[in-house]
């Protein structure tokens, strides 16, 4: 096998063990920097040949240096993003599999506004103030936490009363609630080849959410069971074959639009999170430049990456394939940024 000179490194959270698998099985020597105390994941399932414990992921920088010692390449998820912050992970030395540009207009709600409509996606209405809600509303606290606190309100009166029992929360969205099914669409762009190819979708499975249905209406009223988002899982999901070439042309789009308003554009997995309405069109709330743990169920291949490769090919995998293919072919500074 090609002696690969990279190693591949991540934060033992969220998609960790999926995505140091799959570079484990392209040959790659991995990495998992852990907090102690959640550490026994990462000795339980083999998939890092070493271990850098650190007491928070907060202290990742103290470490940079052993990690460029190391040859090694990060790759980013979601946990990454939220315990390192934007602004840190822009000034990372280290190696990073990803463009960091994309992570402005990620995090940046009217830039990934933009970004969605100028794609010609369909997005949920934004209302300004609390005053303008005229339909059903979900208020969403800024932060990737899960779906922890957000809440309904049919009107600017039920906003304020549940909003007081949130009053340390600023940062939050007004977002109209859109009735349909949640769906998760996981894309893989590749610079190399300038292909698009979809490596599966899920649904999340959300407390209390996904069961407040086993309790009848009349006693979520009697007992104020209020629904939350808080996401406890993952469910693989296949969707409609008839609804594949609209997936495929909206994903497209996204990665057009990217390219046009900051270049390289994104590359890599991402993810388009929203709503599939009655007339099967999808809703975008929110997109996800990076591996989304809804791909976890797939650590040995998708019913769609099964069509395309002919060996289990998870997301994680996908992403040290791209690497080691950039390496083979000298141009790894296309996979990195
Ligand atoms: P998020 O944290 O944005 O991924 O949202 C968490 C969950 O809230 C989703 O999985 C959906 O179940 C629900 N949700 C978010 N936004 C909307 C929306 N605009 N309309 C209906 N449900 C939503």
């Amino acid at each position: 096998m090609l002696h690969l000179p990279k190693r591949i490194a991540t934060i033992g959270s969220h998609s960790a063990l999926q995505i140091l698998k799959g570079a484990k099985d392209e040959g790659f020597e991995t990495i998992c920097i852990c907090e102690k105390k959640r550490v026994k994941p990462y000795k339980m399932f083999p998939v890092a040949d070493e271990i850098i414990e650190v007491d928070s992921f907060k202290d990742f920088l103290k470490i940079e240096k052993e990690l460029i010692k190391r040859d090694a390449i990060v790759i980013p998820h979601g946990s990454f993003v939220e315990y390192l912050g934007v602004e840190k992970i822009k000034k990372l030395k280290v190696d990073h599999y990803g463009t960091k540009k994309i992570l402005d207009w990620e995090s940046d709600r009217g830039k990934q506004q933009k970004w969605l409509t100028s794609a010609k996606i369909k997005m949920p209405q934004i209302f300004k103030r609390p005053e303008e809600i005229t339909k059903p509303v979900i208020v969403k606290f800024h932060g990737a936490r899960g779906g922890r606190g957000y809440f309904l309100a049919n009107s600017p009166e039920e906003f304020y009363k549940k909003i007081a029992q949130h009053p340390c929360e600023r940062d939050y969205v007004i977002q109209e609630y859109v009735v349909g099914v949640p769906i998760y669409v996981h894309y893989f762009y590749s610079r190399l080849n300038d292909e698009l190819e979809i490596m599966g979708f899920d649904k999340r499975y959300e407390s209390n959410a996904d069961s407040i249905g086993r309790v009848a209406a009349a006693d979520q009223i009697t007992a104020n069971i209020q629904t939350s988002y808080t996401i406890v899982g993952n469910i693989p999901l296949v969707v409609r074959e008839s609804m594949l070439p609209y997936f495929i042309k909206i994903g497209e789009r996204v990665v057009a639009e990217s390219q046009r308003m900051e270049a390289p554009g994104l590359f890599g997995p991402f993810c388009l999170e929203g709503i599939v309405t009655q007339d099967l069109i999808l809703t975008v709330f929110e997109i996800s430049a990076r591996i989304v743990a809804g791909t976890n169920p797939y650590t040995n291949g998708s019913p769609y990456t099964c069509l395309r490769y002919n060996e289990p090919m998870s997301t994680g995998r996908r992403i040290a394939r791209d690497i080691k293919q950039a390496i083979e072919r000298n141009q790894l500074e296309k996979v990195l940024g």
